[in-house]
């Protein structure tokens, strides 16, 4: 009997965990048809987005080839998909080359992903967009303090000295807290006084971490504190203009760069795509991840709109909720292969009842069990945090 094949796009956190999943529900057919998985990206390898802040403070690899990934008994095709053909079971993609090429589909996972949300042209600074990026961040706020150490106006000394992190979630937070630690490390090789090194994280909100209690929220402050971040409450950047920041208040601060970590939107590949979406540019799917008109079609990860039918509540964009949804996804399709009721999605009990925030090399966790709220920090959650991580790379 002829393969079925198994077209997954996009090997982030969420295609990866479908990968597995699939691969280990079915092992390997489906009704005594051998299932062909074929991974499709458009990079030579999976990108570790929740290190994408490492490179702005330190040379690190963050793209991983996919050979060196514990998954097997795939192939991968680079290419960018452009286009499902969801009534001829065919997707359009760009080769390495440049070429048009099409590929035929029985069952089709679309996890295309995000991408950072930049600012306005016009509003200045560097938004933590990929890899380039970050490298571009760390070129230039070293840059900055070189020429800090030859400057002789203690003003101008003092600017070149300071970063605004514009955007206070999980990765903003994250973000400034390894540059203070590296920039007060640098300041000290440099004979720079490392108390002179300022980096200011400004949150819209009125504390860190708005789901979590409040009393964690000012732990987290202090944490950051310690680490040399400064927070801005209730400020929002503006623009950044010729070394200065306007605050939504009014105020101004000088400095030598401005990083926007200003969220996530969907992948806008999707537009062109021909799958239903939301406005916001989601994949519209029903409770079992299939999308909607197009049979065999799956969706999940950031690029989808998925909500529990119990409960009404939508995930959000996080690697977690990114690979249980892709665990969950194996369930299904083997469950629709074999004509049986498929798992519906459920969200995380409650996906807000913990969280573990790098801080450099170490961490920041909390959980609340028993109604009652543990914080750890140290070196302990920094490790849990970067196996975590490492876990949902499926690195060996
Ligand atoms: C700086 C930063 C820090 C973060 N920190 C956290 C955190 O601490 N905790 C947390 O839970 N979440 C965090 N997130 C969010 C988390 O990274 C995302 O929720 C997660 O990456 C979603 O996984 P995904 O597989 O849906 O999408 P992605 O990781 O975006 O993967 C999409 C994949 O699709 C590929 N692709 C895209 N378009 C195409 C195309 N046309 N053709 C072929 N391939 C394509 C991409 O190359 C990529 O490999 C962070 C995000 C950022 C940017």
């Amino acid at each position: 009997m002829k393969d079925l094949t198994c077209i997954i796009i996009g090997g982030g956190y969420a295609g990866l965990a479908a990968l597995k999943a699939i691969k280990e529900k079915n092992r390997g057919n489906a009704n005594g048809r051998r299932i062909r998985l074929v991974l499709f990206d458009k990079q030579p390898g999976h990108l570790r987005k929740l290190r994408l802040f490492r490179p702005t403070t330190v040379e690190e690899e963050i793209m991983i080839p996919w050979k060196d990934l514990v998954l097997e008994g795939f192939e991968f095709v680079q290419g960018t998909v452009t286009s499902v053909n969801s009534v001829e079971k065919r997707i359009r993609y760009i080769d390495t080359q440049g070429n048009d090429a099409r590929i035929h589909y029985d069952f089709l996972v679309v996890a295309v992903g995000s991408i950072v949300r930049g600012p306005d042209p016009d509003q200045g600074g560097i938004a933590l967009t990929d890899q380039q990026a970050a490298a571009d961040i760390r070129e230039r706020w070293r840059d900055n303090m070189r020429k800090a150490a030859d400057e002789t106006n203690p003003e101008e000394r003092k600017r070149l000295m300071t970063i605004v992190v514009a955007g206070a979630g999980i990765s903003g937070i994250e973000t400034s807290a390894d540059l203070a630690i590296a920039m007060r490390k640098e300041a000290a090789v440099l004979g720079l006084n490392s108390s002179d090194t300022s980096i200011y994280l400004l949150n819209a909100q009125e504390r860190l971490l708005p789901e979590g209690p409040e009393k964690v929220g000012r732990k987290l402050d202090q944490a950051l504190n310690e680490c040399g971040v400064t927070i801005l409450h209730n400020r929002k950047a503006l623009r950044e203009e010729a070394g200065v920041v306007t605050l939504s208040n009014g105020d101004c601060l000088a400095v030598g760069l401005c990083i926007w970590m200003i969220g996530l939107i969907p992948n806008p590949v999707l537009r062109g795509m021909g799958l239903p979406l939301t406005p916001d540019g989601q994949v519209l799917v029903d409770e079992c991840y299939r999308v909607q008109g197009a049979p065999g079609v799956y969706s999940i990860g950031d690029c989808t709109r998925i909500v529990d039918p119990r409960t009404g509540k939508a995930d959000r964009m996080t690697c977690f909720e990114a690979g249980m949804q892709g665990l969950r996804l194996g369930k299904i399709v083997m469950a629709d292969l074999e004509d049986r009721p498929a798992p519906i999605h459920q969200s995380p009990k409650s996906n807000m009842d913990y969280f573990n925030i790098g801080l450099g090399q170490n961490g920041f966790f909390w959980i609340r069990k028993w109604g009652l709220d543990m914080v750890i920090t140290g070196k302990i959650p920094g490790k849990i945090k970067k196996l975590v991580e490492d876990y949902a790379s499926m690195l060996r």
